[in-house]
């Protein structure tokens, strides 16, 4: 039985004279369902809702929304695994990925709500002159619009503080990451008065038409550059604030002290983990020239261990890549480095070689001595090729690493914690990891999640975030003399 998803407006379903068919990314002979198409008019419908929603739902009080939101989380859990299964079947990450998709996702909710009391204490100053009250209010309707590479962790990440700040949402997933999205709005959506949470499907120009609403008063976005661009143009005209998530390049860089017995498998896991399709996926990696050939035949040999495969086959450890146009360009990327004449090598085995052209099925590929400004090193490639670039000296690897409009995560692997540090603190962007490549439970509850530079403006997660969807209220009574 095929699903059939409704856009979901004022906690109705809402059904459209259009419905896309969505394909299996690992099976494409197969139809996963149908999503509706929304249009402008949808998006109206949907912001005005929410619109009408904010009025009241901005009285509550914080501890009535972190007891809704956690209501919330506990009815995503019950349901975990159909979200799970839905979102891999639609958009190719593997099942056991996406399983902990939703608990990541869960995780950051519980503590975005722990973080909430803190972040939103009204500050009361007084002297003889006067009082002053400084208070954080929530702005209205925020347009959220997520990829497809990770829907599930993004949605929730995205709209927890949101929703904690009092705001309502008018969010857009990605079409070719619809399904798990709607399913788990609608699962939250129970525990929340009707038009706090709207769902409307479609593609960019669905996207657009919410970005330059007039009562959408900020715009959450996580995706690709370009469409920021878009979207920012489209802010203008309403003088809107953007908050934007996007793609990064992120170096790891291996010191002359590391232990390659322990590093190589952690990064060869940071760059391939999803097919190489997430924002803070490692894209490069510089080796002191001294341990390059020890580290690349090592990451060769692990990188052939992969088993690419239909993301609900248990036995597959890479699942295919999420939609024809990222295919292509992942295709045409790894012909014009064959072309060029480069040193590389498709690796891993074909799981299900009778399937193979009947998916997006891409194998590993590892660059060796790549020049630092070739095409595969500066561009976010965004799928399983990786480059390795030789490097002499620390000062050259730094300057290397910085060298990018890109600045969204990095790692340093060393065996000197303090060596490691010392070069962590040089490096330009968001997020810089030591002897990992991702945030441990602390990181992710407490460090700032985004980029500077080209990969983004603003920060998810941690207490920071609250920061972003408020508007800050001052209140100052004069006193008689
Ligand atoms: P994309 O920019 O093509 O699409 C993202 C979303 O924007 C989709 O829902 C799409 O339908 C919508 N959209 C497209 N055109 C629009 C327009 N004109 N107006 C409004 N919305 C529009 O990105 P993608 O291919 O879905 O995702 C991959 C990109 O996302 C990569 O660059 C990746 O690095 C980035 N990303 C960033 C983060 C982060 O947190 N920094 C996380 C995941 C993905």
């Amino acid at each position: 039985m095929y699903l059939k998803v409704n856009l979901f407006i004022n906690n109705e379903d809402v059904t459209t004279e259009h419905y896309d068919e969505v394909r299996d990314p690992g099976r494409l002979s197969e139809v996963v369902g149908y999503i509706a198409k929304g249009d402008a008019t949808h998006i109206d419908r949907a912001v005005q809702a929410a619109h009408r929603a904010f009025h009241s739902w901005r009285q509550t009080t914080l501890d009535e929304r972190m007891s809704i939101l956690l209501k919330s989380a506990e009815e995503i859990e019950r349901n975990a695994s159909s979200i799970a299964s839905v979102t891999a079947k639609e958009n190719g990450i593997l099942l056991s990925r996406t399983v902990d998709e939703v608990k990541l996702g869960l995780m950051d909710m519980r503590n975005m709500i722990e973080l909430a009391p803190s972040a939103f204490q009204q500050r009361i100053i007084e002297d003889e002159s006067g009082w002053v009250s400084v208070v954080k209010r929530p702005m209205g309707v925020i347009a959220c619009i997520v990829p497809w590479n990770a829907p599930i962790i993004l949605t929730l990440q995205k709209i927890t503080p949101i929703l904690l700040a009092g705001n309502t949402i008018v969010l857009k997933p990605s079409p070719t990451a619809s399904m798990g999205v709607v399913t788990i709005l609608r699962t939250m959506a129970k525990a929340f008065p009707p038009g706090v949470i709207n769902v409307v499907l479609g593609g960019g120009d669905v996207g657009s038409a919410l970005t330059s609403h007039h009562l959408v008063r900020k715009i959450s976005f996580t995706g690709g550059g370009n469409t920021a661009v878009a979207i920012m143009k489209s802010a203008a005209d309403t003088l809107k604030g953007v908050h934007f998530e996007l793609g990064g390049n992120d170096p790891a860089i291996v010191l002359a002290d590391a232990d390659l017995n322990e590093v190589v498998p952690k990064i060869v896991e940071g760059a391939f983990r999803r097919t190489g399709q997430f924002c803070f996926a490692i894209k490069r990696v510089y080796v002191p020239y001294d341990l390059y050939d020890k580290f690349y035949e090592r990451a060769c040999e692990l990188t052939d261990s992969y088993k690419i495969g239909h993301q609900l086959n248990e036995e597959a450890t890479m699942g295919p890549i999420n939609n024809q146009l990222q295919y292509q360009r992942i295709s045409e990327l790894i012909k014009r480095l064959e072309q060029s004449g480069a040193n590389l090598v498709k690796l891993g085995k074909q799981l299900e070689p009778e399937n193979w052209d009947n998916g997006y099925y891409l194998q590993p590929v590892i660059v060796r001595d790549v020049d630092p400004n070739a095409e595969i090193v500066t561009c976010e490639q965004f799928g399983p090729v990786l480059p390795l670039i030789p490097y002499h000296t620390e000062e050259e690897v730094i300057h290397m690493a910085n060298y990018s409009e890109f600045g969204l995560g990095s790692s340093i692997w060393s065996s000197d914690f303090d060596r490691a540090l010392s070069v962590a603190n040089q490096i330009e962007a968001g997020m810089t990891f030591i002897n990992g490549h991702g945030q441990t439970p602390l990181g992710s509850k407490y460090i700032p999640f985004g980029g500077i530079k080209q990969s983004g403006i603003g920060r998810e997660k941690s207490i920071e975030v609250f920061d972003e969807f408020i508007e800050y209220h001052g209140i100052n009574y004069h006193k008689k003399r």
